[in-house]
């Protein structure tokens, strides 16, 4: 079937499904292969429960109207959405960044959607399947969409970009994250400008914190750029007032308190806020809208706990934002500061120097106690008396009640797969 076809048919359905437990009645069903499922075999299921269509590509399953066979489902739902976003002629403005996409990104759609109707990834659908389902969930009426793009390889945000076409960009950082993929932080550099490669070629708008000297100089001589800074007054003007713990800055004399914590999301923040501005959001409405953002999904939540105050940031770990999250904890006035450090992942060959890095950093930050959990920082050095070592989760359990937590404010970080968030049961 031609893409075209394929596409009216799309219209006629209520959205897209990818998951029989979660499908959605009417909509077009893609069957889907992984390494553990193959979604063929879904296709009585989905039709079952409410599927329009089946897309699939095992000629056995074509047994109905309402299948469709095609040569590779994966590549027709990136087709699709390449043809759909055409289609549909919506502003859409990418991001891509080692941290802080999915912060900064729900953080510009509060703020754009003061004003547009706006369409933004849900959650952390970043890759070559949730751009796709991203930009399939937008319509006719979504003025702007905003679509987060992650990427631990080479070429694979130049591929997103290629389907989605983004009008407008923003790199949130360059930091040290899927250091394995990418082979090291020039990788990195390299990856993550390809958003900034499709749009210089499409003569595109970036947006950029001119702060940050690596996006500074790759675009010294690009004209269609538009960023903020604190202190280069070629771009628009943001000043951080406070970050202690949550972020507090002015644009244009107008206080904005945010309820996020940590410097870096000053950054995130400041994003956010130019891109409104950019899109005439009147200010005081980006003002509500960033004041009104709370985090979830363990992304820098702040918990009281009787004599305790639990910065959790548990969600993911790098060792960009594990210095960032460290360096933020040592900066409070608190009295005493505790972090719960878990080992960071995808790091390859790096992993073994990066865990020591964090670890001599933490015994020399204004931070009492430091707690490392799992084989990567267990494996770590050092002399230091803060420092002390559990080589898994369920060690620190067992251990827990030895280390006498009462009084203190707590940074607890990892990467997702230590989910270090279960530490909360035991405080
Ligand atoms: P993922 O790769 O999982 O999609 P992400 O880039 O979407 O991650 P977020 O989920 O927004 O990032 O944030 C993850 C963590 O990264 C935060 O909890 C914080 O510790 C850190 N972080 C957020 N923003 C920044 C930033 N601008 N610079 C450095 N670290 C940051
Ligand atoms: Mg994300």
């Amino acid at each position: 079937m031609k893409i075209e076809q394929l596409h009216e048919l799309f219209l006629t359905c209520n959205g897209t499904s990818t998951d029989t437990r979660k499908i959605a009645k009417n909509s077009m069903f893609f069957a889907l292969k992984g390494d553990n499922f193959n979604g063929n075999t879904f296709t009585q299921t989905a039709l079952d429960l409410g599927a329009k269509y089946v897309i699939i590509d095992e000629v056995k399953f074509n047994t109905s109207k309402q299948t469709i066979l095609v040569n590779n489902v994966l590549e027709t739902l990136q087709a699709l959405a390449s043809y759909h976003r055409t289609y549909l002629k919506t502003t859409i403005i990418a991001l891509t960044g080692s941290n802080g996409k999915t912060t900064t990104k729900e953080l510009i759609n509060a703020v754009l959607s003061k004003k547009y109707k706006t369409t933004a990834t849900v959650g952390n659908l970043n890759n070559h399947i949730g751009v796709p389902l991203t930009l399939l969930a937008m319509s006719k009426d979504t003025q702007i969409g905003i679509v987060e793009m992650g990427a631990n390889h080479l070429k694979e945000i130049d591929f997103l970009c290629n389907i989605a076409k983004p009008d407008f960009g923003y790199i949130t950082n360059f930091g040290k994250a899927h250091l394995e993929g990418f082979g090291g932080v020039e990788g990195v550099i390299k990856g993550k400008s390809e958003l900034y490669n499709y749009l210089i070629k499409n003569n595109n708008y970036i947006f950029l914190n001119a702060d940050d000297s690596i996006q500074i100089e790759k675009l010294n001589s690009y004209i269609k750029k538009f960023g903020f800074s604190e202190t280069n007054s070629n771009f628009f003007k943001i000043e951080s007032v406070s970050a202690n713990p949550f972020v507090t800055f002015k644009i244009d004399d107008i206080l904005i308190e945010s309820k996020l914590i940590g410097k870096y999301n000053f950054t995130n923040l400041c994003a956010a806020s130019i891109i409104g501005k950019y899109f005439n959001v009147p200010l005081m409405d980006i003002k509500t809208a960033l004041e009104n953002y709370t985090p979830s999904n363990n992304r820098s939540q702040i918990i009281e706990n009787g004599s305790l105050k639990i910065i959790l940031d548990a969600y993911n770990a790098n060792p960009t934002s594990m210095k960032a999250a460290l360096e933020n904890l040592s900066k409070l006035k608190d009295n005493t500061k505790i972090a719960f450090l878990g080992d960071m992942f995808e790091l390859g060959n790096e992993a073994e120097k990066e865990h020591q890095n964090i670890s001599d950093l933490a015994s020399k930050l204004d931070i009492d106690s430091i707690y490392i959990v799992g084989e990567n920082f267990n494996n770590t050095k050092s002399n230091s008396t803060k420092i002390k070592s559990f080589s898994s989760f369920n060690a620190l359990k067992e251990n827990f009640n030895s280390l006498q937590i009462e009084n203190a404010t707590i940074l607890i970080k990892g990467s997702r797969g230590m989910a270090l968030e279960r530490i909360l049961e035991l405080l």
